[in-house]
């Protein structure tokens, strides 16, 4: 190889690393989660984020038969575009869909791809419960805890170099291995579960979110309540309860945030109460 073509190489690569790193300085500086304002590192461009939560839903919708009760799908589609308009959420395609499965369980992926499966609805009861695992879910969105568990793993190295391709120019190839390294498909967001701590901050910007949205923000406490009793009763645990486990802890600190969330539902736009209910 060319002495010449070498050199260039080499200074390419330290230019990507310094770029890596000015932007790793960046992201870490100005990153925030919304409503709970903690700081956060994030290393993963949010352009890749949303393209492996594109990816992901896709995978999911096209193994999957959509919900056939119309009722429930209006339902879903209200209460998401509710939530929805409340977010804040910069560069969401926003997307709620309800899916014909027994399985309890939801989920929103980076760039606002929402899905709900029928099996959860039993236990949200009415539209409030619906708002409750929506923006509980949503949050997890918002406050990109997908990406922040990926630079976790990552690491500083990974994630600069991560940010150096994605900052390059790169190939359909160089992206591909980029995504390959941290595992894309089904895995991303849905399968891994979230740290104790992102759960909280799910649950913190989720009653907000709901109550923002017009939602009665004290049918929280009650639908964990109702997933708990779900939860025992049934001989296999509900899909989502592996990852979202109900606790008295859980319950204790919705209860401590409700009077911030009633203040917000009061001053709402439009105020629906428990809204429709499903079952
Ligand atoms: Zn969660």
């Amino acid at each position: 190889m060319p002495e010449k073509y070498d050199t260039h190489l080499t200074t390419r690569r330290a230019m990507l690393a310094s770029m890596g790193c000015l932007g790793l300085s960046m992201c870490c500086s100005c990153r925030s989660t919304p409503m709970t304002g903690r700081p956060q590192l994030v290393f993963i461009p949010k352009s890749m984020e949303m393209s492996l939560g594109e990816q992901s839903y896709a995978d999911v919708i096209s193994k999957s038969k959509p919900s056939a009760n119309p009722s429930w799908v209006q339902a879903v589609e209200r209460t998401g575009q509710r939530i929805a308009a409340v977010a804040n959420a910069q560069g969401f395609q926003w997307e709620f869909r309800l899916l014909a499965d027994p399985t309890q369980n939801a989920f929103c992926l980076p760039g606002g791809k929402v899905a709900i499966y029928e099996g959860i609805l039993p236990s949200c009861e009415n539209e409030a419960g619906l708002a409750v695992v929506m923006s509980h879910e949503i949050a997890h969105a918002l406050a990109r805890h997908g990406a922040e568990r990926m630079s976790q793993q990552a690491g500083v190295q990974g994630a600069g170099a991560m940010l150096g391709w994605a900052m390059s120019e790169t190939t359909p190839m160089t992206r591909d291995l980029a995504m390959r390294a941290f595992g894309t498909g089904t895995q991303y967001g849905i399968l891994l579960p979230y740290s104790r701590h992102h759960e909280s901050e799910a649950d913190s910007i989720g009653i907000q979110l709901m109550a923002k949205a017009g939602y009665d923000p004290s049918e929280a406490p009650l639908f964990w309540g109702r997933f708990g009793n779900a939860k025992s009763g049934s001989e296999s645990p509900p899909e989502w309860a592996s990852t979202h486990p109900s606790d008295d802890r859980r319950a204790a600190e919705l209860s401590a945030k409700l009077p911030q969330a009633l203040q917000l539902y009061q001053s709402a736009a439009s105020r629906y109460g428990r809204g429709e209910r499903l079952v």
